[in-house]
């Protein structure tokens, strides 16, 4: 039975980033999740802010049971000496400019048309469940000015290029030269170019 578009979409992203986090972790030596169980140790602060005490009448436990509220703390988790835990827009914009450049640098030159479909829809669909609002409605303004450009590799990574610089700008941020977004983003070094997406066969591409 064949699969619904969206749900290859959402595969192929999710596997995709597994292999962009997996390529970091090794470049940074940062795990961002435990390889087993034993590797994972909670953090619990021996300090207790007042910011985190809840309600009003309820702060006097000083028990060393973890409460929810407590548990703000406990959500960071120390790998390996580092900190990983819920993350800020800046992080997530960080990510999702990694993950959307190493797809365009993979990007082919020749795609085939259910390629430039996805891409179209991976997009449509970033500027809508993006989870910070405030970014989303801005890439929406962006893209009803700029559609997104799939027709070769050059034309989508410049395209990505283009539009990053248009939030670059709008944060006061230095633009980048987009001429250099080739050396800057490339492809994934993945064993014998498993990671590679393929554009010339018809596979997906009537
Ligand atoms: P980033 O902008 O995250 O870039 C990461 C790296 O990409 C840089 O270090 C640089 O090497 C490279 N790079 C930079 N520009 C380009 C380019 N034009 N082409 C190729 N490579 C480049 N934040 C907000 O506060 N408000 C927003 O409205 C907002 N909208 C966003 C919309 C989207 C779709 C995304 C993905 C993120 C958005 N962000 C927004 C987050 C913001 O763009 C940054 O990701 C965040 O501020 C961190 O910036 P940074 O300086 O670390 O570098």
């Amino acid at each position: 039975m064949s699969q619904n578009p969206l749900q290859r979409l959402f595969q192929s992203f999710e596997k995709l980033s597994i292999c962009i986090q997996t390529h970091l972790s090794n470049l940074t030596g940062h795990h961002p999740y435990p390889s087993s169980p034993s590797e994972e140790k909670i953090l619990v602060s021996s300090s207790s802010p007042s910011s985190l005490s809840s309600s009003s009448s309820s702060s006097s436990s000083s028990s060393s049971k973890v409460t929810p509220l407590q548990s703000r703390d406990a959500t960071q988790i120390l790998l390996k000496g580092k900190f990983a835990g819920p993350v800020t827009k800046e992080e997530l914009g960080r990510a999702t400019w990694t993950f959307l450049h190493t797809l365009a640098a993979q990007y082919p030159e020749k795609p085939t048309r259910q390629q430039k479909k996805d891409v179209k829809e991976l997009i449509a669909i970033l500027s809508r469940i993006y989870p910070c609002k405030e970014c989303a409605d801005h890439f929406k303004e962006i893209l009803r000015a700029n559609p997104v450009q799939t027709g070769s590799h050059d034309e989508f990574s410049g395209w990505l290029c283009h539009v990053h610089n248009i939030v670059n700008r709008s944060l006061g941020k230095l633009v980048f030269p987009c001429e250099r977004v080739d050396a800057r983003w490339g492809r994934l070094e993945c064993e014998q170019r498993a990671c590679d997406l393929q554009g010339t066969t018809t596979e997906f591409g009537k």
